[in-house]
């Protein structure tokens, strides 16, 4: 077969042109993301080889290699792991397989172009490019791999371009070399010269040192020879020899004493175990010596991940027993509302040799997940009390998951509701501060008995709700519900301390003071008198609303739309509908001031007859203000549009 060249995927060449462009000033990680892919693929075919060990060619001697070349200004990075095939090299070097590269480019795009406070840097820490980060330094990389178990090897090779080649070669062990063919400026003299030993050496040391496996290379010697009973003979000439020198200690920092690691040693470890590229906002090591036997490593991220919430994020902690690993992601240690939390687990009492379904269901694996996850959130909840600040940074990242977490309760999992509503923040109409459930429920009023809420798309939409003039105005405090998740993890909880949670947008407010009290009569008699109009106002509009209501919540406003106590919210509606789940319709409730100047022209109105011209517009102009004021784009803004101006130009 012939060479064929490939175009990289559109959002791939994007992603490069911002490596080679230079995003990241610290162009050295590359060797810790390259030496740490390496190692990964050796990960990947010693857990292949527990069930078919012929994939490792009788070789079980894992290694990786180092090895610069000054003369043609090379360095090739070399692995005896798994290895690829034509397809998975297409597939893993030649796109971007996650779903949201898209969506993280443009958001790198309108950061730039809005001179937004984030760093490429931290962007890109979300993302991490890995393989990439290799034309840093590299004007052109050649990779050379053959899959463990199969025999024929490819060459891949790119300038980066905007396309690449492959072609068949030969190779006679398994794994991939990767030689980066270095730009004048990094094979040259100085710290930057990734063709000199000494460079390298102190790379690994400082990025690599835990990879489990022995990351070699050789040095040139120069040594007199020695006689045959091993004394050096002093007059002869020095012979030139080589030496190879494995250059990390392979001690998994896991098993070391909290005491003895510092800060920056936890932090490097984890860039170059978990492909993370920001030091973590929390790390929880642990040794447990109980039922079960296990060392944890965990930690919480500076930042969220960009596809956290994406199908393709794929969450779960590495499992080790005695420093051998066993798998990548285990999923089942954790509950998925803490799908955020990274890390690793090494447990003597962990099987290597079980299948990974018996290894899940492991009551092992079951008594230290539960005991992680009280660790997690017992820190988490600390967190909050003493350290608020902090809390806050967390929330924002990760809050997201704990409301999931909450609302997929209603589908099982009885007591996360318990475990995790103490954890929840919410925006609030006080101070515009984020307030926790607790702190709530303490500073209401006696005289108040539910917990307001009002969803909207952002705080400033709802701060004009007309729904929420009358609660400002008596002092009540609102919680501000502006992620779509919010309102859908509240109707999970239901109740707070025994106090339920009320939206200011649906059923019946049920305010308490003598005021209150004496609106909602006032209200009752004019419905009463009402009557006729209400049913009038409500065959006009058919089907569009459930119910006409005269109401007591509204202030200086002519009308809103509000809906049942019962069934989704017009928010919840429009979630629904953009998961493509337009099944869950809002009831919705048109109700009209009745202290409004507009509630008297109607009542004219209506006195002319029923079925005038002008009474049908009215309706259908006040069923369509409140929609906008909603947020809700009318079915038909022409026809909006021209009832109008018809009216104004009367
Ligand atoms: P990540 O490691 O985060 O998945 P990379 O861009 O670093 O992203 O690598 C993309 C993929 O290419 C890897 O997931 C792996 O499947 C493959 N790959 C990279 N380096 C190697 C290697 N040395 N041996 C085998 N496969 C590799």
């Amino acid at each position: 077969m012939s060479k064929e060249t490939f175009e990289f995927q559109a959002e791939t060449r994007q992603l490069l042109n911002l490596m080679i462009n230079s995003i990241y000033t610290n162009k050295e990680i590359f060797l810790r993301e390259l030496v740490s892919n390496a190692s990964d693929a050796i990960d990947k075919l010693h857990y292949n080889s527990l069930t078919n060990t012929e994939l490792l060619e009788g070789n079980s001697n894992y290694e990786i290699y180092l090895i610069p070349d000054k003369d043609s200004k090379t360095l090739t990075i070399s692995d005896n792991g798994l290895g690829m095939n034509r397809d998975e090299i297409v597939e893993n070097i030649g796109t971007i397989a996650k779903s949201g590269t898209k969506a993280f480019l443009e958001q790198m795009q309108k950061a730039k172009e809005e001179n937004a406070d984030l760093s490429d840097k931290e962007l890109i820490g979300q993302f991490g490019v890995g393989f990439y980060s290799a034309f840093m330094v590299a004007e052109k990389v050649t990779l050379v791999t053959r899959k463990a178990g199969e025999a024929q090897a490819y060459r891949w090779e790119s300038t980066a371009d905007g396309s690449y080649t492959i072609e068949e070669c030969e190779k006679e062990t398994r794994g991939t070399s990767i030689t980066l063919h270095l730009g004048k400026e990094f094979a040259g003299e100085g710290e930057n010269d990734f063709t000199d030993n000494w460079t390298l050496q102190n790379l690994i040391k400082k990025y690599s040192d835990y990879v489990r496996y022995p990351i070699k290379m050789a040095f040139d010697k120069e040594e007199k020879p020695k006689d045959e009973e091993g004394k050096v003979i002093e007059d002869a000439e020095p012979v030139k020899t080589t030496e190879i020198r494995t250059l990390n200690s392979m001690k998994p920092l896991w098993t070391k004493n909290k005491s003895e690691i510092s800060q920056e040693e936890y932090t490097e470890f984890i860039k170059n175990q978990f492909h993370d590229w920001e030091a973590p906002m929390e790390i929880f090591h642990n040794k447990t010596e109980g039922n079960v036997e296990y060392t944890s490593l965990l930690y919480i991220p500076a930042k969220a991940p960009f596809n956290l919430y994406h199908t393709d994020y794929e969450p779960g902690i590495q499992l080790y027993s005695r420093q051998v690993f066993i798998m990548d992601k285990c999923k089942d240690l954790l509950p998925d509302y803490l799908r955020f939390v990274k890390g690793l687990v090494d447990s003597p009492d962990l099987s290597l040799n079980i299948s990974r379904e018996l290894l899940q269901q492991s009551r092992e694996l079951k008594t230290i997940g539960k005991s992680l996850e009280k660790t997690v959130l017992k820190a988490l909840a600390k967190k909050m009390e003493n350290h608020r600040d902090e809390y806050e940074k967390f929330w924002e990242q990760f809050g997201k998951s704990i409301k999931i977490g909450i609302y997929n309760s209603m589908f099982g999992g009885n007591d996360t509701v318990d475990k995790l509503k103490e954890l929840v923040l919410f925006t609030s109409s006080k101070e515009n501060k984020n307030v926790s459930l607790k702190e709530y429920v303490g500073r209401m009023p006696e005289s108040q008995k539910k917990i307001y809420y009002a969803a909207g798309t952002d705080m400033a939409t709802i701060e004009k709700l007309p729904q929420m003039e009358l609660l400002k105005e008596k002092g009540l405090e609102v919680l501000y519900l502006v992620d779509p998740v919010d309102e859908f993890a509240i109707e999970t909880i239901r109740q707070y301390e025994g106090k339920d949670f009320q939206s200011i947008s649906r059923g019946d407010l049920d305010l308490d003071d003598a005021e209150s009290q004496e609106v909602k009569k006032e209200t009752e008699t004019i419905a009463k008198d009402n009557t006729d109009m209400i049913k009038d106002i409500k065959e006009v509009l058919g089907d569009k609303v459930s119910e006409v209501k005269v109401s007591s919540r509204l202030k200086s406003s002519a009308v809103c739309l509000v809906t049942d106590a019962q069934g989704p919210s017009l928010a919840m509606e429009h979630t629904f509908a953009a998961m493509d789940n337009p099944m869950f319709k809002a009831r919705r409730i048109l109700e009209l001031n009745p202290k409004h100047d507009l509630f008297a022209r109607l009542q004219n109105l209506h006195a002319q007859g029923k079925d005038s011209a002008d009474f049908k517009d009215y309706c259908d102009l006040l069923y369509t203000q409140a929609l906008i004021i909603e947020g809700i784009m009318p079915e038909n803004p022409v026809d909006f549009a021209n009832k109008l101006a018809k009216l104004m130009a009367k």
